[in-house]
């Protein structure tokens, strides 16, 4: 009886495999985001992604964006115009009151024939 032989051939445990430590980490670069509320941000992203254009801010959950200046969301800080108020706008009081004028004398000239 040979018994034993086989299990002493095996090599259970003579080179246990080490996963390389020492591999160069990818390149990454850090980049900083600005939210409406003036929070800044840094993100690391690796080198070859593109950038996402807005990032939610880790403070207060708004998107956040790569231009300090111009952050997203500012455009809700305009008020809300109305139709009348763009054109109110776009024409002055006279020319109101040139076209209402012109508009009544339309009328008068339709009602007078
Ligand atoms: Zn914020």
């Amino acid at each position: 009886m040979s018994s034993g032989s086989a299990i002493r051939g095996s090599r259970i445990g003579s080179s246990p495999m080490r996963p390389d430590e020492r591999s160069e980490p990818a390149p990454r670069r850090e980049v900083t985001y600005w939210c409406a509320a003036g929070h800044s941000m840094e993100v690391r992203f690796a080198a070859d992604v593109a950038l996402p254009e807005t990032w939610d801010c880790t403070r207060c959950g708004q998107p956040a964006g790569l231009d300090r200046a111009n952050p997203p969301g500012r455009m809700r800080a305009e008020p809300y115009k109305s139709h009348l108020a763009y054109v109110k706008e776009r024409r002055s009081d006279e020319d109101g009151e040139a076209i209402l004028a012109e508009a009544l004398a339309k009328v008068r000239q339709r009602r007078g024939e």
